[in-house]
């Protein structure tokens, strides 16, 4: 299986498959690809990269990251409430160890089929391992949910549970010690996120505005009120965090727990605006996809983030969000 193969041999045995949708008209093996959208459809482009040492361990398992580095782009087309339709892979890897990609494109494969995103195309380097994907979906003309759209009045939701994958991230360094019945859930929200491609569509025309909680959520709550114009404020206590997150929320650990449901990142969950006329709506949406939406606060006409607890008392500090350059 590790016998040293050429960079052509590996495009052909790992990455080349023949054409799966009509709308491919050229796919892997050609100078491009050629697609021809769904006519009137607008695209939502996105592409995002994991770095050996900075987005995963070395030695990290190659199936779970294969699911991992699509996950994160198609995390960012539903938070846009695109449809995910194509998918093109970039990865430089140190040697050509073709059990490693085998189980790499394994998690990938799974991953896309259950979403019916094609892969059309990509490039294949030696260099320190880096996997770069970059999605393309389809969204009806003028239906992108943006970062800009929040208005003063607007309720803020977040979904499902925000904290188990910083949680991991502090087991995993030694920070906090884990029960194990807690261990290989928070693990598995680290390693391999569910995209909300689901509710992201479902929001298209509720949703005013909306991201997927990738840096933890102040900061990137933060980056819609910036978008939008307007502050908020968010009701901490009312946070959906998540069972292991809330059991250490009044113990010695209550500092790290507060740390990983506000500003621990890796979560991919939704975080959106909506006015308060969709309330119903969005709880028929979320009932239907099986997928909680918690109210967690309110858009207002200010210019900052306030986080307070039930007695509308601020918290103080804020914890922050994660910045590769901060
Ligand atoms: P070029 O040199 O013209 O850029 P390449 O030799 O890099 O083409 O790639 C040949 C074909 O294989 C192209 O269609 C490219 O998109 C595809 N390809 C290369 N690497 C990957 C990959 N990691 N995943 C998917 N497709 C890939
Ligand atoms: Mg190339």
């Amino acid at each position: 299986m590790n016998a040293p193969a050429s960079e052509f041999a590996l495009i052909d045995r790992h990455f080349r498959r023949p054409v799966q949708h009509a709308d491919v008209r050229v796919g892997i093996g050609d100078d491009a690809a050629v697609i021809a959208p769904t006519p009137g459809a607008e695209l939502a482009v996105s592409v995002d990269m994991l770095v050996e040492g900075r987005h995963f361990m070395a030695g990290a398992d190659p199936k779970a990251l294969g699911h991992k580095a699509l996950a994160v782009n198609l995390s960012d087309l539903a938070a846009m409430g695109a449809r995910p339709r194509f998918a093109l892979l970039a990865g430089a890897l140190p040697e050509p160890d073709e059990a490693w990609l085998d189980a790499f494109m394994q998690g990938f494969r799974a991953l896309a089929q259950r979403h019916d995103v094609e892969l059309i195309g990509g490039d294949t380097t030696s260099g320190p391992r880096n996997l770069c994907v970059t999605v393309i979906g389809e969204l009806p003309a003028g239906a992108a949910i943006t970062r800009a759209g929040a208005r003063a009045g607007d309720d803020i939701y977040v979904s499902g549970t925000l904290g188990a994958a910083a949680l991991a991230v502090a087991a995993a360094r030694g920070n906090v010690a884990l029960a194990d019945a807690d261990r290989d859930r928070l693990r598995a929200r680290l390693d391999r996120p569910e995209p909300r491609v689901g509710l992201g569509l479902g929001l298209r025309g509720v949703a005013s505005a909306a991201l997927d909680v990738s840096d933890g959520l102040t900061g990137d709550l933060a980056h819609i009120l910036e978008a939008s114009g307007c502050g908020a404020t968010l009701e901490w206590a009312r946070l959906p965090a998540d069972p292991a997150i809330a059991a250490r929320l009044d113990g010695p650990d209550r500092a790290l727990a507060l740390r990983c449901l506000l500003a621990g990142g890796d979560d991919y969950e939704l975080c959106f605006t909506a006015p308060a006329h969709s309330r119903a709506s969005i709880a028929a949406l979320s009932h239907a996809l099986d997928v909680a939406c918690t109210r967690v606060g309110v858009i207002d006409a200010g210019d900052a983030l306030a986080v307070v607890d039930r007695d509308g008392a601020p918290l103080q500090p804020l914890p922050r969000a994660f910045d590769h350059f901060a």
